[in-house]
């Protein structure tokens, strides 16, 4: 590696990381939860970018060679992920490997915590790799509710951002397709294989129809795999306690990082439902309303009316997304619902208004805490018989949500349990994890559960 210095690395800041044109370059996709990063690739390729997700986890070595062990979990497996993936195609196509041709894809957001510096860190490190400096970064940022001015031609926004949208919105439905049958499948092993077939046909379905705005044909596939799915299950089969999982976004979805935590606690008798990738997307939008409320307030109390009108053109802007969106999955989730009776997602001001009635975290802090925590309080309260933390070791707002939401669990006599991974294997996880559907199930016995 060759020697970085501070003025490299402000140089990587300010122009080496950005919202650059996908436009003839193969556009390389960390995989996050097995679903939503393959959707959203079939929605590149209908706009002529030839997208692909990239194999994950197996490159982890590699990305831990690079890193201190300082850095968070996400950020040294996807670091593992471009790597490994340029290592094999430099093998693969020898004197033809050409770095310029590929785009990595690694969003952020501009703080409180580090998400905004992995594509940072990533760039410093392909840039001390011999070849590497020319794969190009791009990004989208959270701050601006991941606007796509730049990535894809200004015409093609509009229609980008709802098939982006919906991709997001069927991820979140064949994952709950997932959790809500295979605890109940006729015979092991069906529902893996027929969801992982269902995540394919989806991701063609929006590769075909995302570009000519046909929604109404990727909604009559997802119809026709969600009518099959139905008969996996065996009704004879009794409703298990249910379990709420909450946490830092990449570790709770990432199945390979959380060592399959809801497969673990479906073994010990668990119906679970993981919080959606929908609810982050609807928050960052939810997010801007509330910043453009509290800066227009703060404007009309000092009379400053160009600024005024600066907030009231971003407060409708994001409004009226965050009501599409809302709309939007309401949709989806309802066609679903006539089929199968997958848990609905919630809306973020419900969670803002939870979190301000117990008094226990604040949206103006930010980061994902003010999810979990709030999630948490609503799952205690909506029957669940018990809520899972999962996230990285050392994330600093998972650490905070443990801090909050165990004490206020503890009051509510709901099981909870906190469960932080870094890629190593820990002999008492599962015994813990054990232990904790134990409790759930006499919670289960005594209370019941949410219908
Ligand atoms: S949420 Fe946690 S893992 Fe993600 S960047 Fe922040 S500190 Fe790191």
């Amino acid at each position: 590696m060759e020697k970085i210095t501070q003025l490299d690395t402000f140089r990587v800041m300010a122009e080496r990381v950005g919202r650059f044109s996908a436009q003839g370059k193969r556009f390389l996709i960390p995989e996050m939860n097995p679903m939503n990063s393959h959707l959203l690739a079939g929605v590149f390729q209908s706009y002529g970018t030839p997208a692909e997700v990239m194999e994950t986890y197996t490159g982890l070595d590699i990305g831990k060679k690079y890193t201190s062990g300082k850095e968070c979990f996400p950020c040294v497996v996807t670091l593992g992920d471009i790597l490994y993936f340029m290592e094999k195609e430099k093998e693969r196509l020898g004197e033809n490997f050409h770095p310029e041709n590929y785009m990595y894809f690694m969003p952020e957001t501009d703080g409180p915590c580090r998400f905004g510096m992995y594509n940072k860190l990533h760039r410093i490190i392909l840039d001390s790799l011999p070849g590497l400096d020319k794969v190009q970064i791009t990004s989208l940022n959270s701050e601006d509710a991941y606007d796509l001015q730049g990535l894809v031609p200004t015409d093609k926004v509009q229609g980008f951002r709802k098939a982006g949208f919906l991709s997001v919105v069927v991820g979140d439905i064949l994952d709950r397709l997932l959790w809500r049958i295979r605890p109940y499948e006729k015979s092991q092993g069906i529902t893996d294989a027929f969801i992982m077939d269902a995540r394919n046909r989806m991701s063609k379905s929006f590769a075909k129809h995302s570009s000519t705005g046909n929604t109404g044909s990727i909604m009559s596939d997802l119809e026709e795999i969600v009518k099959q799915a139905k008969d996996l299950m065996d009704p004879a089969i009794p409703r298990k306690p249910l379990i709420g999982v909450v946490g830092e976004i990449y570790v709770r979805t990432h199945v390979r990082s959380n060592q399959d935590t809801i497969r673990v606690l479906e073994k010990y008798g668990a119906e679970a439902v993981n919080a959606s990738i929908g609810e982050w997307i609807n928050y960052t939008t939810y997010d801007q309303v509330r910043e453009a409320k509290v800066a227009l307030g703060l404007h009309l109390k000092t009379r400053q009316f160009k600024e005024i009108k600066k907030d009231l053109r971003k407060y409708l802007k994001f409004s009226l997304t965050l009501l599409y969106q809302y709309m939007q999955q309401r949709k989806v989730y309802r066609m679903v619902r006539n089929y199968i009776d997958i848990i609905k997602d919630h809306k973020i001001g419900s969670l803002d208004r939870m979190l301000k009635k117990n008094n226990a975290f604040s949206f103006e802090v930010g980061t994902e805490a003010c999810l979990s925590i709030s999630s948490a309080l609503v799952l205690a309260r909506h029957g669940y018989n018990g809520v899972v933390n999962i996230f990285p070791f050392t994330c600093m707002p998972s650490n905070l949500t443990a801090s909050i939401a165990k004490p206020l669990m503890r009051k509510l006599n709901v099981p909870y349990i906190d469960v932080s991974y870094d890629g190593s294997s820990q002999p008492g996880r599962e015994a813990a994890l054990r232990t904790f559907m134990y409790q759930a199930s006499q919670h289960f016995k005594t209370h019941g559960r949410h219908k």
